[in-house]
């Protein structure tokens, strides 16, 4: 049984034995919409935990599922435990004591036990040495968890699931022990009870998906996938409960995405018409043959300029693809027209490297064609004099920052709105940019570095037309790529200090800490520190983390090749060109995704200089190292992104939270078919009632994501 099954129960069910156990219930909040603070025996700290999982009222609780299962079946008799097996045992406690791990003086407590027969087993807590002083000789218990043996003879349990056996018989553990997303202290034991204590509301749910919908899908309703999704009888129940929640997830967005669409499709944007001679002159003086992708690319854009219904589309390309050249050559039709572009970048280094990218690109072939840049970093009368050129109508196009929509610019005739790296960026803001044209709507094109599948690009951009650039412009060479076991990591070092010999430079990034943006900070500073010391004294290192106020500055420090290693953090995009940085550490890359380690590799090999990418694995199991080996085995951002997707779901891929997408919805993905089916209900429901007036459930949820997440 896996811990994400969910066994079928025998004779007696798993909700009468609970029913049985039921003690008698505390006051209980009667609504839905009652802030979490009323359940029952819930502390200050909880509700804040509950808050950072988004969870601030009943129904919210209610409708989070557990992901998966603790199960561990019948109990076993301690006689017929073996090794490596998981079970479940119900013992009395004969002895426990505080004591220490013999090397690194860990505290745990360790525990004798014994069963109805008389049999003894040890049980170990490891760093929960408090338990000793609350176990008294006698004590039932109920453990569930991994037998293993013992290095001293016999089976052991380490940090098995604990509960205390009172006169109603074990509750959760050696039950079925739902697991939910948690975070700080809340245990899914809290959770479960919590939901057990108000899951009779359930009833009270709108459903959100129309019947007919529901019934040609044969899928659950709400209330019964509320009830079956938390207290299921089978693992079928379970399944279907998910199956349902996560439809229903991605007909909201569906629905959000198209209700979106059509409230652009009736606004008006300035045609711009093609005209042959501008991209022959672009072309001409490029310095480069366009790649087919680019290419393609360009047209996409083009048919999209000469429509009045405005454009709204992402182009996705891997970093050094070329995107630049496809919103140059849109800013130059738009230009030949008449019509302002504006640029907003999400650092101030990747403006100023926009700034030099336009005008390169151009200048030469459009001499009246000024590019101008707007960020926070300038003299006042540097800013006023941009912000008086493109209110004038002379700036043709505008870079900048947020700063762009932060302060009081006008652009006189802005035609089209181009925003790169639009994930950094959120609704309001994209939205705010559109809004500093003084006409109609401006054509709007958003770029990202991160190559996504199509489905999840349908997903979670639904709204925008996808343009890919799945092609690198001819000439590059591939980053060399190697995976590396912990021993390996002198090998590592040499080639570090070779090349920085060399005159390169260098990056070395920490490993991705979960959650915790304090402790990546923490645990980069004490890399720089051993690095600096004791590995690389000679060097000149830089470190940069999430946690720094002026980042920017170090990034520029190291790009000007005033050190040759920057140490940083997961957390710190390295989102720059740094032509003469060659290699690319990547420490404990085995936490990373695949894409994600093509993202970070991508920060080297930007000039024609050979370069490299080292991973290093924390752990160096076969799996873990074969996974790692498909990023050096290809360059193809998009097919790394692909197998992220299979082999540990979109929720990895992306960060499902940053996403606002729970995991059953990720998981649903995984079936490109389901999210094509879920597609055309919603075309088809919108088609109908523009305004789902006829169905206020799902307007009202696909409203609340569209204010959620991440579409524009
Ligand atoms: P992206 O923004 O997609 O990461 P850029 O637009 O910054 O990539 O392009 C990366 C580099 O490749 C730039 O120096 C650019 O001038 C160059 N480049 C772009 N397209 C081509 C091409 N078709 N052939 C050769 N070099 C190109
Ligand atoms: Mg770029």
């Amino acid at each position: 049984m896996g811990s994400n099954g969910r066994p079928t129960r025998g004779a007696t069910s798993w909700r009468q034995q609970r029913e049985r156990a039921r003690a008698p219930r505390p006051r209980l909040p009667v609504r839905l919409d009652a802030p979490v603070t009323e359940l029952p025996r819930i502390t200050t700290a909880d509700v804040r935990s509950l808050r950072k999982l988004g969870l601030q009222t009943v129904r919210e609780l209610l409708l989070q599922l557990p992901f998966g299962w603790e199960s561990f079946g019948a109990p076993t008799p301690i006689a017929d435990l073996t090794a490596k097996s998981e079970a479940r045992v119900l013992v009395r406690v004969v002895s426990a004591q505080v004591k220490r791990t013999p090397r690194r003086g860990m505290l745990l407590t360790e525990a004798v036990v014994a069963d109805e027969l008389g049999s003894t087993m040890k049980v170990v807590w490891f760093r929960q040495p408090y338990r000793a002083d609350q176990l008294r000789a006698g004590d039932r218990l109920a453990l569930a968890g991994t037998v293993r043996s013992s290095r001293y003879g016999g089976l052991e349990m380490q940090n098995p699931h604990t509960e205390r056996v009172d006169e109603h018989g074990p509750r959760w553990v050696g039950e079925l022990m739902p697991k939910y997303h948690l975070s700080g202290k809340l245990t899914s034991r809290k959770v479960a009870t919590w939901v057990d204590a108000t899951l009779h509301l359930a009833d009270q749910l709108e459903d959100e998906i129309p019947e007919h919908v529901r019934s040609s899908h044969h899928l659950l309703s709400l209330a019964e996938a509320v009830r079956l999704g938390h207290q299921p009888e089978t693992d079928e129940d379970w399944r279907r409960a998910r199956d349902r929640m996560g439809f229903a997830e991605l007909l909201e967005l569906q629905a959000a995405f198209l209700m979106a669409r059509q409230r652009i499709s009736v606004e008006r944007a300035t045609p711009i018409p093609y005209r042959q001679e501008v991209i022959d002159a672009f072309k001409a003086r490029l310095g480069f043959e366009l790649t087919r992708a680019q290419k393609r690319a360009i047209w996409d854009v083009y048919k999209d300029l000469q429509q009045e219904v405005p454009m709204n589309r992402l182009l996705d390309g891997d970093v050094g693809s070329g995107k630049t050249a496809v919103a140059a050559a849109a800013a130059a039709m738009a230009h030949h027209c008449g019509l302002q572009t504006v640029v907003m970048a999400p650092t101030e280094i990747l403006a100023r490297q926009h700034l030099h990218k336009f005008r390169a690109y151009l200048e030469p072939s459009f001499p009246g064609l000024g590019v101008e840049l707007l960020i926070s970093d300038l003299p006042s009368a540097e800013r006023r004099r941009v912000r008086m050129s493109a209110a004038s109508g002379h700036c043709a196009l505008l870079v900048g920052t947020h700063a762009l929509i932060e302060e009081d610019v006008q652009l006189a005739s802005l035609g089209l709105a181009v925003v790169d790296e639009q994930h950094r960026f959120g609704t309001r803001q994209r939205e705010l940019l559109r809004q500093k044209s003084a006409g109609g709507r401006p054509h709007f094109l958003a770029m990202t570095a991160t190559p996504i599948p199509r489905s999840l690009a349908l997903a979670l951009y639904g709204e925008l037309t996808l343009s890919l650039i799945d092609e690198m412009p001819p000439g590059r060479r591939p980053v060399e790529t190697q995976v590396m076991a912990p021993d390996d990591r002198d090998t590592a070092y040499e080639l570090v200090r070779r090349e920085v010999r060399a005159g390169r430079q260098v990056f070395v990034i920490c490993p991705l800490i979960e959650a915790s943006e304090n402790l990546e900070a923490r645990a980069a500073t004490v890399e720089f520190e051993r690095l600096r010391t004791q590995v690389f004294a000679d060097l000149r290192l830089a470190l940069v983390h999430g946690k720094m106020r002026d980042k920017d500055a170090v990034m520029r420090a190291f790009r000007a090749g005033e050190s040759d290693v920057l140490i940083a953090t997961s957390v710190v995009e390295v989102g720059v060109d740094v032509p003469n940085a060659t290699v690319m550490l990547v420490e404990g890359a085995d936490r990373f995704g695949l894409a994600q380690l093509h993202q970070l590799r991508g920060r080297v090999g930007r000039a024609s200089l050979r370069s490299y990418c080292l991973l290093l694995a924390d752990d160096p199991s076969k799996t873990s190292l074969r996974r790692l080996q498909l990023v050096a085995d290809t360059s193809d951002g998009f097919r790394l992104a692909q197998e992220d997707m299979q082999l540990r779901g979109a929720g990895e891929l992306l960060g499902a939270r940053q996403h606002g997408m729970s995991d059953q919805a990720m998981a649903s993905l995984r079936r490109p078919e389901l999210l094509s089916e879920v597609r055309q209900e919603a075309e088809a429901l919108v088609a109908a009632d523009p305004d789902l007036t006829r169905w206020p459930a799902l307007w009202r949820a696909a409203e609340l994501r569209l204010e959620r997440t991440s579409v524009s």
